[in-house]
């Protein structure tokens, strides 16, 4: 068996991690430019990733889309602080992972009433018990949720939950960051009020800009509400709404780097051809780090096409010591993702990124030849 193939050594690393991912070429070339935050070729460039950006969620009538600087955990506090009223409010966060646990986290610092509904890292929540919990509890005003939680890549019933919440007159605040741009998304079928995403994940561009869409009516009703002025949403939009200005700073390299990913992301086929190539790129990881003797965590029903829980240690090799693995796979240009579970070992491996069948393929081969040479039992290559 020969890596030499496969091995990346002249290349860049390839990262197979849910964001920071692997970006096109094209996008990273597009921050080589300075430009000011006030020229208006900037403006024009903000006020146009704005509205893509509610197009590709189907939210043009009646729903803005507000910027902000940062990660997309800010978009998510941005969100939960502006959104959810000082008084007379209550959250039903659903939590089966990290990103769940954290909106509920938010909502402590931040002295907004809350209740979770917890479930298994391997359950989605049951849609039977949030419409009852909703029944049952009138004190309840928004259910915040993860549509992919990354923690596991498990997807969670985002389209019956929102039909829900909204039969029972509820708001919906969704944490779409790790499939927004693949997974569909439109806000008719998914009647969300706000939505947080991010430039790092499905979109394929560069950290340090995130979003959320928002109803308007409902926005412009939750001036003062914020308890932080950097992450005041309505402040953010009021300002961009008057003079297409950012209040602060703008990350204006990740902007630039964000209308490149958009043009390729059209130019590619939009939504539907990315999930195509990430459902591809899934099915074939799933395949080959099975054979190589990687147990999935999910079921193929639970699981996304966004980033795959892998058990460990491998059934080919009951010694197995994942920093070796990993630092042998990073060594060849491969960077994994260790596993976040509460209660097993494992790691992860993303789908998402500008990476292909072949980079997969690759990326399947040189674990066949690392656990090979970590001594383990795999088929070779036929
Ligand atoms: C990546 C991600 C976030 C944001 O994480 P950051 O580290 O702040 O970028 C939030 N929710 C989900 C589901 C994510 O995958």
């Amino acid at each position: 068996m020969s890596p030499f193939h496969f091995s990346r050594l002249h290349k860049e690393p390839l990262l197979l991690t849910p964001g920071p991912l692997t970006t096109a070429l094209a996008t990273r070339k597009a921050m080589l430019r300075d430009i000011g935050s006030r020229d208006d070729s900037f403006t024009a460039i903000n006020q146009s990733i704005r509205q893509r950006l509610l197009i590709i969620a189907g939210a043009e009538k009646g729903y803005t889309c507000v910027p902000l600087q940062g990660c997309g955990t800010f978009a998510v506090e941005a969100m939960l602080s502006t959104l959810v009223p000082r008084t007379k409010s209550c959250v039903l966060v659903l939590v089966n992972g990290i990103y769940g646990r954290r909106m509920a986290e938010i909502l402590d610092r931040i002295g907004r009433p809350y209740l979770t509904y917890e479930t298994e890292e391997t359950s989605p929540p049951n849609t039977v018990d949030i419409n009852q919990i909703l029944i049952a509890r009138k004190d309840i005003t928004h259910v915040a949720m993860v549509h992919c939680e990354t923690t596991t890549g498990l997807l969670n019933p985002v389209e019956t939950i929102a039909r829900i919440v909204v039969s029972q007159k509820r708001s919906l605040l969704l944490d779409s960051i790790s499939a927004f741009g693949a997974l569909p998304i439109d806000v008719r079928t998914i009647p969300f009020t706000a939505m947080a995403v991010s430039a790092n994940k499905c979109l394929e561009s560069v950290p340090g800009l995130s979003f959320v869409l928002c109803n308007q009516d409902t926005l412009k009703k939750m001036e003062h509400n914020a308890h932080t002025l950097s992450l005041d949403l309505y402040a953010q939009w009021s300002a961009m709404e008057k003079d297409g200005q950012w209040r602060f700073t703008p990350p204006t390299h990740a902007v630039l780097a964000l209308e490149q990913a958009l043009d390729i992301f059209d130019s590619s086929g939009g939504q539907l051809a990315r999930l195509t190539r990430y459902r591809k790129n899934c099915s074939t990881l799933m395949e080959g780090f099975q054979q190589l003797g990687f147990t999935p965590l999910l079921p193929t029903t639970l699981q996304a096409p966004i980033i795959i829980t892998f058990l460990l240690p491998p059934i080919s090799l009951p010694n197995f010591c994942f920093s070796e693995f990993y630092a042998h796979m990073r060594e060849h240009g491969y960077i994994l993702y260790p596993g976040r579970l509460t209660k097993m070992n494992s790691f992860r491996v993303g789908c998402i990124g500008n990476i292909n069948q072949t980079d997969i393929i690759a990326t399947i081969e040189t674990a066949r030849y690392v656990l090979y040479r970590m001594g383990a039992k795999v088929p070779t290559i036929s």
